[in-house]
């Protein structure tokens, strides 16, 4: 089956809303496969966001994603990718649709990067780039 890279981002853990992530997960079908609760390293993060080094938001994001535990998870069903994506919702939380993790939970809190409850891989081949990152090339 198809796998994607679920992240609860360190807002959401501290929130109280990792359980709400994964009930919505679940809830449409999908199977969490991987699940682990730490926190990240730098090495992980730099290697996680490469594609946003040198953005103005990089140093807030990666300093964010070090700011607390995250919640790991590999998720598998046909379509999850996209599918995720979409359960997720936009990036932004303000222009997220209600119905979406982060049109539902998520606000705009003023800060310089937008914490946004989850990350979800963008395509198949970020999921396998990623869940190498985060668990290892066995993962
Ligand atoms: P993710 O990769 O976390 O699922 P995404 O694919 O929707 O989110 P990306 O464009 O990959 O978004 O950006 C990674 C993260 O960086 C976003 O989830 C958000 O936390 C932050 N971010 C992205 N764009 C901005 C921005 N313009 N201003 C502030 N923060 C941003």
């Amino acid at each position: 089956p198809d796998r994607t890279l679920v992240i609860v981002k360190p807002d959401g853990v501290a929130r109280g809303l990792t359980g709400e992530v994964l009930r919505r997960v679940e809830a449409k079908g999908y199977r969490v496969v991987r699940l682990e609760m730490r926190r990240a390293t730098p090495d992980e993060l730099a290697r996680h966001y490469a594609e946003h080094e040198g953005k103005p938001f990089y140093q807030p994001l990666v300093d964010f994603m070090l700011s607390g535990p995250v919640v790991l998870a590999v998720v598998e069903g046909h379509g999850v990718v996209p599918g995720f994506r979409s359960l997720a919702g936009a990036t932004d939380p303000t222009a997220a649709a209600p119905g979406t993790i982060r049109g539902d939970l998520g606000r705009d809190w003023g800060l310089k990067v937008q914490q946004n409850i989850v990350h979800g891989s963008d395509s198949a081949e970020s999921a396998a780039r990623e869940t190498a990152i985060w668990f290892g090339a066995d993962a």
